[in-house]
């Protein structure tokens, strides 16, 4: 997986390398410029972030398998009633592989990976999306952290064995800086997923 390549500890693009080790041994104390952000890096520590990144992903890959694992099997109708969408919201992806459903939950939640990876707390938190006492889906939520990393907010129901239906719920930026993280308050929970017309679903 790409995660394993070295990459910038600014912005965290993979560093381009020719991938010849004698190379790369007389570039580890010589700084290299990111391609992607311009600024200087040096190979040794794009090594070891693209390590701990390739980890971090990995942790949250395999906590988000066994969530999904755990959802129940929902026909299509009722899973797009559970995670509150409309057929016509461009923010639901139906998903054929659990490889494919990684990669795009990956990518939504690209910062606040990249925030874990650069020695702070994890801010992501996969939970069970219950309706009337039951599972029905998972909840992927990961809380907003100063300029550093914005609330970012996922659903994802499982309709086949390697189905999916993935809904990225976004949260209006908010223009002053937000005084609460409890992911119970988010807006995007609070007035999509438990709205009257998805109770009793
Ligand atoms: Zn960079």
């Amino acid at each position: 997986m790409e995660t394993h390549f070295p990459r910038c500890v600014h912005c965290l693009a993979p560093m381009q390398s020719s991938g010849v080790a004698e190379t790369l041994k007389s570039l580890l104390h010589r700084p290299v410029t990111c391609t992607a952000c311009g600024k200087k890096v040096h190979i040794a520590e794009a090594q070891v972030m693209g390590e701990t990144f390739g980890a971090c992903v990995g942790r949250f890959h395999q906590k988000l398998r066994q969530a999904v694992e755990a959802a129940p099997r929902l026909d299509a109708p009722e899973a797009m009633r559970v995670l509150g969408i409309s057929s016509a919201s461009r923010d639901a992806h139906h998903i054929h592989s659990m490889d494919e459903l990684f990669r795009m939950v990956s990518r939504a939640f690209r910062q606040p990976l990249r925030h874990e990876a650069t020695g702070h707390e994890t801010l992501i938190k996969i939970d069970m999306l219950h309706k009337n006492g039951a599972t029905r889906a998972v909840k992927i939520h990961a809380a907003r952290h100063q300029e550093l990393s914005p609330e970012v907010l996922a659903l994802v129901a499982r309709v086949g064995t390697h189905d999916f239906l993935l809904y990225e719920v976004h949260a209006p930026a908010p223009t002053t800086p937000v005084a609460h993280h409890a992911p119970a308050t988010h807006p995007g929970i609070a007035a999509e997923h438990a709205g009257p017309d998805v109770v009793g679903a």
